[in-house]
């Protein structure tokens, strides 16, 4: 659905369907070239960086594997629960592997220290974070981000995989809600 299917729901559209298809072109030809020859693993990290993941890996020109996590971090609200918890690990080995963790949005960048943390004991070869949207708290936190679609302010969005309460990742549109629908 688009953000004029929502009209009801939804206060500002910060990104069209569009405007997030090239900026993930852009950053697929990044990957390509960083890791041209290297046939990277991509981590998702569910349920939210679904649709990161479809467009990324199809706008890329090399060959890369992908692989999947389920983390727990904001339950059905929009805060932060502090509490991270692996719901689904990996089933790849990623041992010596050129890992690229793909993630929907960073807020506090808490769920992401974990996984790298995580991951890192695991002794890739390489391990590389991109994340589709980035809140200011990341931008001024320790972990390092190598690839960003969109830095954003400080507000809720929904979309492009993202959901309130489970709704709203088929928008292909990224937007914010207005304050009536958290309230319901
Ligand atoms: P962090 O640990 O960086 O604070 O939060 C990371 C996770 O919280 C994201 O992967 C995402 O699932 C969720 N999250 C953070 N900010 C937003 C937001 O603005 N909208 C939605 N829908 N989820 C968010
Ligand atoms: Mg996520
Ligand atoms: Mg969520």
């Amino acid at each position: 659905m688009r953000a004029a299917d929502l009209s009801d729901d939804l206060e500002r559209v910060l990104y069209t369907q569009e405007e997030v298809a090239d900026r993930i072109a852009e950053l697929a030809g990044a990957i390509d070239r960083d890791y041209k020859g290297r046939d990277p693993l991509l981590v998702g990290v569910l349920n939210g960086a679904v649709m990161t993941m479809a467009d990324l890996c199809r706008a890329m020109t090399s060959h890369c594997q992908m692989d999947w996590m389920a983390v727990s971090s904001y339950g059905a609200g929009t805060k932060s629960s502090g509490v991270v918890r692996i719901l689904k690990d990996l089933t790849t080995d990623i041992e010596g592997r050129d890992v690229l963790i793909v993630e929907d949005i960073i807020d506090t960048g808490l769920t992401l220290s974990y996984l790298v943390q995580n991951l890192r004991t695991r002794n890739p070869a390489s391990l590389e974070i991109m994340a589709m949207f980035r809140k200011p708290e990341a931008a001024g936190s320790a972990v390092d981000v190598k690839y960003v679609g969109y830095d954003i302010p400080d507000e809720f969005v929904v979309g492009f995989g993202l959901d309130y309460a489970g709704r709203y990742r088929n928008l292909t549109d990224v937007a914010t809600l207005k304050p009536e629908v958290y309230q319901d």
